[in-house]
């Protein structure tokens, strides 16, 4: 492409999006026009500097890029380590191919059974020196395909959020039309990438009733857009194998679809459940796992029970099942070393399970001593801490809760159980609430606190 090419490319590409149509001067932005080429095995970057010609320009995976030229002048740029060095003075537009096939050995790119899935980050650049600068970003498809950012889905300029340089995050590029789900006071924009048994409508029930039964738990802090990447697994026998969320450009939610699975199979599994409870709440440390999980883990089960997918029974069966097989991991360190190193140590079980015994235990005191409930406290703490902030402090969070309450009851109690080697107690709890047994128990002292932990909240959605 010639230099008077690209100009005229740029302008076409403002004119479209409306961009400057907003009143105020807003800061200057590095202004990226991406086109994925059609054997998404590429992508052809085109990026127009306002704010005058920094030094250099950064990148997140310099051996990606190829071809990259300065314009007008139509040099060749020397891409070094950090990114595009040396830029002439003048320059006020850069070009650059992204080979996606190169960051599929760093999982920046996967190449699912169709489409594309890469980190934004490496198509992008920032500015090593100037003047602060917004990205922004036009993303298409050659060959009629479609574009899912985190942020948003198809095409327009669009401000890309800063996060994408700070989290892994996931655009999207598929043969098929994205989905779209309403639910739990959330969008979701759902790029399919393969083929599936299940239909397009199964598919948005199923994240529908997860939606409708986590994103409620962040209160008003809950998500208000989500990208969902569904990646189905040929001859996989299970319904749903695998979920995993990413902040990165905005709250995503990334799940392994059996390939077979019946749309009867979906509505009131658990894992996106799971996740999209952890895109609810406050994000904390990966070193933290008890405190994510464990609620993550805690709630998977209750909301469930209270979207009616089981009954009261069931709900006790599952977290007392649960205990047990938390409980034989317990016992050789403490909880907090066994949460800092469950990655090396794959001490999931006993991470998670403990971390959902000290929900239980927090959601049976809040409500049978102070009147309240863990759904109330960890609304507060989701408008304190939002979900889709940096991670926080866990201890700041619980100092927070402490405050909220206006009791010392979080902080203590987490330090008690993450000083101990043994799983938390938590027969006396469930004797208490007449959980313990097959069928729940009315007699029970806290019977009612029970019944009440299963039961819908009021208001709550
Ligand atoms: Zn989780």
């Amino acid at each position: 492409m010639s230099a008077r090419g690209a100009a005229a490319l740029l302008a076409l590409a403002c004119a479209a999006s409306a961009c400057g149509s907003t009143a105020a001067p807003a800061q200057p932005a590095l202004r990226h026009a991406v086109t994925f080429d059609a054997d998404l095995r590429s992508a052809r970057v085109l990026v127009a500097i306002e704010g005058g010609t920094p030094r250099a320009l950064r990148v997140a995976r310099p051996r990606a890029i190829e071809g990259a030229v300065a314009l007008p002048s139509g040099a060749a740029l020397v891409t070094d380590g950090a990114g595009l060095a040396a830029l002439p003075p003048g320059t006020d537009a850069v070009r650059y191919t992204v080979r996606l096939a190169a960051l599929a050995a760093t999982r920046d790119a996967e190449f699912p059974a169709a489409g594309l899935l890469v980190d934004p980050e490496t198509l992008l650049v920032r500015a090593a020196d100037g003047p602060a600068r917004r990205i922004r970003a036009r993303l298409s498809a050659a060959g009629g395909a479609h574009v899912v950012a985190p942020w948003a889905a198809g095409g327009g300029e669009h401000d890309v959020p800063p996060s994408v340089f700070d989290a892994r995050g996931m655009i999207a590029v598929t043969p098929t039309p994205p989905l779209r789900v309403e639910a739990g006071g959330a969008v979701f924009d759902v790029a399919v990438l393969g083929p599936r048994a299940a239909s397009d409508a199964d598919l948005v029930r199923w994240l529908s009733a997860a939606a409708a039964a986590a994103l409620p738990l962040g209160g008003d802090a809950r998500p208000r857009h989500v990208q969902a990447l569904v990646l189905p697994v040929r001859g996989a026998s299970e319904p749903v194998l695998f979920g995993e969320t990413f902040y990165g450009g905005g709250p995503a939610l990334r799940v392994l679809l059996g390939g077979a699975a019946r749309g009867d199979e979906l509505p009131g599994e658990w894992v996106a459940v799971h996740e999209l409870s952890h895109l609810a709440l406050p994000r904390v440390r990966q070193a933290d796992a008890w405190f994510a999980e464990g609620l993550a883990t805690y709630y998977q089960e209750v909301l469930r029970c209270r979207a009616g997918v089981f009954d009261e029974a069931e709900l006790w069966s599952r977290l007392r099942a649960g205990f047990a097989r938390g409980a034989p991991g317990a016992g050789r360190d403490t909880l907090r070393r066994d949460s800092e190193l469950m990655g090396a140590r794959h001490g999931y079980l006993r991470v998670y399970w403990s971390g959902a015994a000290l929900a239980l235990a927090w959601d049976v005191r809040l409500r049978s001593e102070h009147g309240r409930s863990l759904d109330d406290a960890l609304r507060a703490a989701a408008r304190r801490f939002p979900p889709g902030a940096p991670p926080s402090d866990v201890a700041e969070i619980l100092a927070a809760l402490d405050a909220w309450l206006g009791a010392p009851f979080f902080a203590p109690s987490a330090g008690a159980a993450l000083d101990a080697r043994a799983f938390p107690d938590v027969a006396a709890t469930l004797r208490d609430l007449g959980a313990d047994g097959a069928l729940p128990r009315d007699d029970a002292p806290l019977a009612a606190v029970r019944r009440a932990i299963a039961a819908p909240p009021r208001g709550s959605r």
